[in-house]
């Protein structure tokens, strides 16, 4: 996808943090980070959104998961505890149409969602 900007991440296009990259999956660290640890975590296949989701495709959420865990380790935040969030279309505040899970945590977060 051309004018996608986290395919371009993937691409090597445009720089980024990029703290662990498999076949299926990228991770990274937000631009404008709303906590001490702010990691972004793409499938490396362009899926627009959870509502573009194929059948098939499902797996990647599960390995996007469990690199977030493996990644909270890495980071510290694993004990004290973090969240992971996907925001889907535009009332779901999805910004950038390339599916992808934020983990936040290193500080206190608040129990709101928004
Ligand atoms: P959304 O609001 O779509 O769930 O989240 C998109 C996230 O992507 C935002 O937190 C934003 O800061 C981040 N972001 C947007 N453009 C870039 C970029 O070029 N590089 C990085 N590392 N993060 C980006
Ligand atoms: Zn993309």
């Amino acid at each position: 996808m051309e004018d996608c900007i986290f395919c371009k991440i993937i691409a090597g296009d445009i720089p980024a943090d990029i703290i662990y990259r498999d076949d299926n999956i990228l991770a990274f660290r937000d631009i404008s980070p709303l906590a001490p640890t702010h990691l972004l975590i793409i499938p490396v296949k362009h899926i627009e959104s959870l509502t573009e989701m194929q059948d098939a495709e499902y797996p990647v959420i599960g390995a996007m998961v469990k690199t977030a865990g493996i990644l909270a380790e890495e980071e510290g935040i694993a004990e004290k505890g973090y969240r992971l969030v996907i925001n889907c279309g535009a009332q779901g505040g999805q910004q950038v149409p390339h599916l992808h899970m934020h983990l936040l945590g290193g500080r206190q977060l608040t129990d709101s969602l928004g």
